[in-house]
């Protein structure tokens, strides 16, 4: 078992919040460790394993699993601190460790655009990185800043990929952006937010800076592709999702408000998981999903039913953002509990 995974520190704060019952979230790449962290709990608790896959810190289960245990223990994400959660939720942040010092990565692509001033951000388990990122930047003459999280992230310069606020109190400022990530899932939303260019450096690879202009470009002209489809629609599905970080009925209510007004027909559906079938079998014209935006945005190609969030329903039929696309990004959600 690594250091990470030992459980004795979570076995203490379990022990000091008189916890009985307890429900275990683990990622996937974390699963194979579940054999001893499980015994090593159950000694002192009792642990129902969640064998289902997680989002993150917004998903600690259905509100059944969560509603029947003392405590939550999720492995490998950070809280979402504006969250109420409504038990307890002990959250084993991973943070990969960083021996990087960055100093052959190729500073090219952002010296050749004559970019100086540059907002670093991060996804949780590069936290250690970033730090190293912005001594190489400054030793090579640039000018850096990590910007200020909001209520729905934990750490400075820190994004999810339905929030990118560290990116927007630096935009006036910066004259571009780096993510360290893994993949291409926050560097797709972070450039989704802003018009200044985002580079991407993938820890998973070799360093390197990876624009993500074009790529970004791209999705954006699919998801006015979809929404054009939406156009005619007459009967809308909203959706609320009931993962306690990603519930925002407020938002749904508004929305279907205004499909009203509009003289269209909408019913507002609950679900804990985004399938597409379960949507489509109640015949919509447009299906509204009002909880994790990337459900929309990055898996659209699965529904038949255009598919918008609630931002893009918003630009379409209320030309909200004049023209320009807005990333639906969640600042805080509805208590569920
Ligand atoms: S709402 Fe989506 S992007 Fe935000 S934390 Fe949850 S899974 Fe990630």
């Amino acid at each position: 078992m690594t250091n990470y995974m030992d459980p004795q520190k979570v076995i203490e704060k379990l022990k000091s919040m008189g916890a009985k019952r307890i429900l275990l979230q683990l990622p996937d790449g974390l699963k194979p460790h579940v054999f001893d962290y499980f015994t090593e709990l159950s000694k002192n608790f009792q642990v129902i394993v969640s064998s289902e896959g997680f989002f993150g810190a917004c998903d600690t289960g259905t509100m059944d699993e969560y509603r029947s245990v003392d405590a939550v223990v999720q492995m490998g994400h950070t809280e979402i601190p504006n969250v109420n959660y409504g038990v307890p939720v002990i959250f084993e942040e991973y943070v990969h460790p960083s021996n990087e010092d960055f100093k052959d990565l190729d500073l090219t692509p952002i010296r050749e655009k004559g970019y100086k001033k540059i907002g670093i951000l991060y996804s949780i388990q590069y936290r250690e990185g970033a730090g190293k990122l912005e001594t190489f930047l400054k030793e090579n003459g640039f000018e850096t800043g990590i910007g200020q999280n909001d209520g729905r992230l934990k750490y400075p310069g820190q994004v999810l990929g339905c929030n990118y606020s560290p990116i927007h109190s630096n935009d006036s400022w910066a004259d571009c952006h780096i993510i360290l990530s893994t993949g291409t899932f926050h560097s797709m939303g972070a450039q989704l937010v802003t018009d200044k260019e985002v580079f991407l450096i993938d820890m998973s690879e070799p360093f390197r800076l990876h624009s993500m202009k074009a790529e970004a470009e791209k999705r954006v002209r699919l998801r006015y592709a979809n929404m054009a489809r939406a156009l005619d629609a007459k009967k809308f599905v909203i959706v609320v999702d009931t993962k306690v970080g990603q519930f925002r009925l407020k938002l749904a209510e508004k929305i279907r408000k205004e499909i009203e007004d509009m003289g269209r027909v909408a019913i507002i559906a609950y679900a804990n998981e985004s399938n597409p079938i379960d949507f489509q079998n109640m015949r919509p014209d447009c299906i509204i999903f009002t909880g994790c935006p990337r459900v929309a945005t990055d898996d659209f190609m699965r529904y038949e039913t255009p598919i918008l969030t609630a931002q893009e329903f918003l630009m379409i039929f209320k030309g909200k953002g004049n023209g320009k696309y807005i990333f639906d990004e969640i600042v805080n959600v509805d208590s569920i509990n």
